[in-house]
């Protein structure tokens, strides 16, 4: 089956579907060719039925959150790229518990969590991804992870099978997860809060916005920080200190606010990003011997 005869079964099915997507509306960097299907799945059966579809005919498959750790090429993605969304969004609270479908943003997590006095993932708040983007890639900020408040994950693995992986199976490290570099899918997950006073935890997260506010470019489209935490310091301060700051390639530029961020600054192409990755990486390496690791993560044809 080729990518038209997808495209045709898809649209003889019920699904929630684009064809020639353009990725730059679906990634917080505002960058990327089109692709060729995206589907956003409403259900377990649905998401079954787009994969083993796929598979069957060799197609690739992408699975994306909120797009917001993501680069996409310019020639964007041939394939399927399966967005996990508000479609795959349905929470329950019981308790100090709460069960999430991975689609839900961590932003609107942060508010139920708040709405019902329940404190433990304020910081997770400003963080523009999705829940399931956030347990791949181990998301934190502010001294908390989401590996502090996550203890149960059901996912679809390679060989098509639902399974629940408790906390010891979860392998949560700094910005990695036992779901990272798989192709394994997060669809809900279960956190442990604890009970807090509404008003403080509403406070804390306002503060904590604020803070992002000032630091960060949050004018520009970008995917939050460029690269890893390296083992021997910070990245930022490392880039700050080669006078990296305002670097530019093309559209792409090292952000004045924070050394940290690469910013689409003016219509940038994943190319101008690629390459700005690059100079920044050799830079620093020629004056610390330290390989910065790109946190953001490039799909889509070269
Ligand atoms: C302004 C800004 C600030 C940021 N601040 C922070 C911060 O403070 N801390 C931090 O950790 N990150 C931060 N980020 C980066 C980003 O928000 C996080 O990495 C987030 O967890 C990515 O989630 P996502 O849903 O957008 O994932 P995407 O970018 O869509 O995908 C990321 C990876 O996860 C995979 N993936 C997504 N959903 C699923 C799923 N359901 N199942 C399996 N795989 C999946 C994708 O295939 C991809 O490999 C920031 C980004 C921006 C733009």
């Amino acid at each position: 089956m080729s990518v038209d005869s997808m495209k045709q079964f898809i649209t003889q099915g019920d699904f929630d579907y684009i064809f020639d997507a353009p990725m730059c509306d679906y990634t917080t960097l505002k960058i990327g060719g089109k692709a060729d299907i995206l589907v956003q799945p409403r259900s377990i059966e649905e998401l079954t039925l787009i994969i083993s579809k796929a598979k069957e005919n060799n197609i690739d498959t992408f699975f994306i959150g909120n797009g917001s750790n993501l680069l996409v090429r310019d020639k964007g993605i041939r394939g399927i790229v399966i967005k996990f969304g508000a479609n795959f969004a349905k929470t329950t609270v019981e308790g100090e518990i709460i069960t999430a479908q991975s689609g839900i943003s961590l932003s609107k997590l942060a508010c139920i969590c708040a709405d019902n006095g329940l404190s433990g993932f304020e910081f997770a708040a400003g963080i523009p991804g999705s829940l399931g983007g956030g347990i791949v890639m181990n998301a934190g900020a502010y001294k908390g992870e989401l590996k502090d408040v996550v203890f149960s994950v059901t996912a679809l693995t390679e060989s098509g099978e639902i399974k629940t992986f408790n906390e010891d199976e979860l392998d949560f490290s700094y910005r990695h997860s036992c779901f990272s570099h798989t192709n394994m899918l997060v669809l809900e997950a279960k956190l442990r809060l604890e009970k807090g006073n509404k008003a403080e935890i509403k406070a804390k997260i306002a503060e904590l916005a604020q803070k992002r506010r000032t630091t960060q470019p949050l004018e520009y489209p970008s995917a939050g920080s460029a690269f890893k935490r390296p083992m021997d310091g910070f990245a930022a301060a490392m880039i700050d200190s080669c006078g990296l700051k305002g670097c530019t390639v093309g559209g792409a530029q090292i952000s004045q606010k924070h050394a940290g961020f690469l910013i689409n600054y003016q219509n940038a192409t994943a190319n101008d990003v690629t390459k700005l990755l690059h100079h920044v990486q050799e830079v620093v390496f020629s004056k610390y011997g330290t390989m910065l690791e790109p946190e953001i993560i490039t799909i889509g044809e070269e």
